[in-house]
């Protein structure tokens, strides 16, 4: 049975052109006979306050939050689930009539990639994190959250590794945090994980974000970068005989959970994971 009125799903941000959520949550709709659409809003932060005000009137029942509004939306909202109070960002709203929730699903469906695509359980792990803005902070609260070992940062801006150690530190007591002022002071070569969560590797001329003798193969390597899909970090990981993973897992991941919440049923992994990788 169908239902008489589409449902508006979709996703804001600036910019959102090139997201490959659409073709994913597309295709999942259509998968299981939901008569639901998923868009594109493309916001300047002026048009956020109107997009809010104007939900119901557009029959949106849920979205995604990207870049540069995972923070701003909060304020908006009624309630915050506990992964994104943690992680002080959201990047999935459920709304209903009663209210509007937010949901961070980036870190989990990190998570979820590492134990069930690469049956790789952090418990206890020796870890170092590259970049500490927002989709480090995602993944390094889920990380601590599921009893990581020791978890090392370094970003490019010292202040930023230094405020995220300190803040995770008061949160999870359990954990080793450290930060590191140099991309040589990560102890790489003690790591079994190692996570890109930079943007350098997006760009054709971007150099490897660590220096290739730091590889070395008993790391997992792990891009979050999923456009292009192999970087020149999981070329030269590969080429020392690391396992490597990049960003298309924790897209899909975060994105089956997102549908999970919108639609209170299970995603099709399957269909989901093939609409992303025709791409
Ligand atoms: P972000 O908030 O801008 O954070 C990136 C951080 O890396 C910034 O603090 C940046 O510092 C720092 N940085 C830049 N160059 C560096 C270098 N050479 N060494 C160390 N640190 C450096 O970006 P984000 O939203 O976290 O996204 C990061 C990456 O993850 C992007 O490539 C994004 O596409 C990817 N991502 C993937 C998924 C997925 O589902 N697979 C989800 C979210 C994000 P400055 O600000 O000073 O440059």
């Amino acid at each position: 049975m169908t239902q008489a009125k589409t449902q508006i799903y979709g996703l804001i941000g600036y910019p959102v052109k090139h997201s490959l959520s659409p073709a994913m949550h597309t295709a999942a709709f259509r998968a299981l006979g939901i008569n639901a659409e998923y868009r594109l809003f493309e916001l300047e932060a002026f048009q956020l306050e109107g997009f809010f005000a104007a939900l119901p009137e557009n029959n949106i029942y849920g979205f995604n939050v990207t870049v540069p509004y995972k923070e701003k939306v909060i304020p908006f909202l009624d309630e915050v689930s506990e992964d994104a109070r943690l992680i002080g960002a959201v990047n999935t709203v459920k709304v209903s009539d009663a209210k509007k929730q937010g949901f961070n699903t980036d870190g989990e469906g990190f998570l979820r990639h590492l134990r069930e695509g690469l049956q790789f359980s952090p418990e206890g792990k020796i870890i170092a994190l590259i970049g500490a803005g927002g989709a480090a902070k995602a993944v390094a609260v889920c990380l601590a959250r599921d009893r990581a070992g020791q978890v090392s940062i370094y970003d490019i801006d010292n202040n930023k590794s230094s405020a995220l150690v300190n803040n995770l530190r008061s949160k999870f007591a359990a954990v080793k945090f450290k930060a590191a002022g140099a991309l040589s002071a990560l102890g790489i070569g003690d790591c079994h994980l190692l996570i890109n969560a930079t943007p350098v590797g997006m760009k054709e001329e971007d150099p490897c974000v660590v220096s290739e003798g730091l590889l070395h193969p008993d790391l997992l390597v792990y891009d979050l970068i999923y456009n292009p899909r192999e970087t020149k970090l999981i070329k030269q990981a590969r080429e020392v005989g690391a396992k490597t993973a990049n960003g298309l897992g924790m897209l899909l991941y975060q994105g089956m959970l997102s549908f999970e919440i919108w639609i209170n049923k299970k995603a099709p992994q399957a269909v989901m994971q093939s609409a992303l990788g025709a791409h």
